[in-house]
């Protein structure tokens, strides 16, 4: 280790290297890297990687941080890579409406850069002021408008990637369309750092919309929120573009003190929509949204809606929707992040509920998510803390083994290993192994992330 870290801090410079001690703050919790590399550009991590699978190093990416399956996590024989200082937006292009910028740069970042341009980047969600462009592309990340402008894969038009013996693919296309061969950059997005380090992206850019319509709705049933759903999207066609749905313990933790939020709406209602629409045309926009509100309210589908009349009310909307850490005010939760068809969500939240009831004396349980994607965010507080492996086997097994997955957004990491059988088939998972074994054959990059990596 200690020649591979003199020929790294040769090739990185001395501030490149630093050792676990001057990194503390900058590595995940519990980290056992004994250095962390601070490359400065995509040379430098060509550099790095190259280096290291010569002597056999395994490389941990990281971006911001804010991944919450332990895909950072490293072990002390293993060095942590971080892309914190590739953080340029080199270019924004009006014309062809993307934006270039470096891996490490902060997705809010990006965002107001875009927006300085009239431009949208459109993904969006809480962890935006840390979560870096490299992470998000990684994990693929959705967020709250995925409804209608899809997850990161839908916003990369190109990237660059330095693979684990150091090659760079630049794949930094600005092409909408581009047929030729295999679509390269698809490997490195949701792989989880496992296939190569992203370096570099062209993000697709929308127009910046000039007018935003936010409106909380309490429903009375879960059969009206997938009423509501499918109205909504007939009615605010092309500028539908959230459908947040709060169970009702959830809208109570968060209107309730210590959360800063204080109810919109009654709590007595079993469900709460969040919805918004982007749109161009103010007057026009929220007149629409208005009248679909009325139309629904008016055949019973709605008990109660409000309009935001102000960017404070939005916001004051979304906090609530977002207020995340009142997750753990009765002690440690355990989170879930589930993927499952509209049909089946209802029968499968009871049945979680059921059984969480059946085995633990006491739990709390808080559903809330991305309705209109399928995605569920399922959070268990239970007293014991080592129930994770009991309560985790509750959230999975309640879920139908077609059409329903145990990662709708933070990926696999470390954590969620033993459960990805259950997602996919071992045809599947060996065709993973297979492009594993041909990207990364000293298996140096993430190792032990997502699966192992042969039989
Ligand atoms: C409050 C909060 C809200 C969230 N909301 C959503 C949501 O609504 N929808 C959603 O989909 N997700 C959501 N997430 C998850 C979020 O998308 C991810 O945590 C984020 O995208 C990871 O970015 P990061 O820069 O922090 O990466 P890190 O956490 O540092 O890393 C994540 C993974 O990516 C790898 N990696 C990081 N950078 C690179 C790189 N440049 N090249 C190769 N591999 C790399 C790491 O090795 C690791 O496996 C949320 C997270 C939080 C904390």
């Amino acid at each position: 280790m200690q020649d591979l870290i003199a020929a790294l801090r040769r090739a990185l410079g001395e501030d490149g290297v630093l050792s676990a001690g001057e990194a503390r703050e900058r590595l995940p919790e519990g980290s056992g890297a004994q250095v962390l590399l601070l490359p400065r550009s995509t040379e430098q991590v060509s550099q790095a990687l190259a280096l290291c699978q010569r002597a056999g190093c395994a490389v941990v990416p990281q971006g911001g941080l804010t991944g919450l399956v332990q895909g950072t996590a490293t072990g002390p024989s293993e060095v942590a890579l971080s892309l914190a200082r590739l953080r340029q937006i080199e270019e924004l292009d009006r014309l062809n409406r993307c934006m270039t910028v470096q891996a490490g740069v902060p997705l809010e970042a990006a965002q107001a850069a875009a927006e300085a341009e009239g431009l949208l980047l459109p993904v969006d969600l809480g962890a935006r002021g840390s979560a870096t462009i490299g992470g998000m592309i990684s994990t693929n990340a959705g967020g709250n408008r995925v409804l209608r402008f899809g997850m990161m894969r839908d916003s990369v038009l190109g990237l660059e990637a330095v693979l684990a013996d150091g090659t760079v693919i630049d794949s930094r296309s600005k092409l909408l369309k581009n047929n030729t061969g295999y679509d390269l950059k698809q490997l490195f997005v949701g792989t989880e750092g496992t296939l190569g380090v992203v370096t570099r992206a062209v993000l697709r850019l929308r127009q910046l919309p000039a007018f935003r319509g936010t409106a909380l709705v309490a429903l009375d049933s879960f059969a009206h929120v997938l009423q509501l759903l499918a109205r909504m999207e007939a009615r605010l066609f092309n500028t539908l573009s959230s459908f947040e749905v709060m169970w009702q313990p959830f809208y109570r933790l968060v209107t309730s003190a210590p959360a800063r939020g204080r109810p919109i709406l009654g709590t007595e209602h079993p469900y709460y929509v969040l919805l918004e629409t982007l749109g161009m045309d103010a007057e026009k926009d929220q007149e629409a949204l208005a009248a679909a509100l009325a139309e629904a309210e008016g055949e019973g589908l709605i008990s109660g809606a409000v309009l935001a009349q102000s960017g404070a009310q939005r916001r004051q909307m979304w906090a609530l929707r977002d207020d995340v850490e009142q997750l753990h005010r009765y002690g440690p939760a355990f989170a879930y992040d589930v993927s499952l068809s509209l049909e089946a969500m209802e029968g499968y939240v009871s049945r979680v509920e059921q059984q969480l009831r059946e085995r633990f004396t006491e739990h709390r349980l808080y559903v809330f998510g991305h309705l209109a994607d399928g995605n569920l965010h399922v959070v268990v507080q239970v007293p014991e803390l080592t129930a994770y492996d009991r309560v985790s086997e509750i959230v999975y097994s309640a879920l139908a083994s077609r059409n329903s997955s145990v990662s709708a957004e933070h990926g696999i990491g470390l954590l969620k290993k033993r459960e990805l059988a259950r997602s996919r088939s071992a045809p599947e998972l060996e065709l993973m192994r297979t492009l594993k074994r041909a990207l990364d054959p000293a298996n140096i990059l993430n190792p032990g992330k997502i699966f192992e990596p042969a039989r």
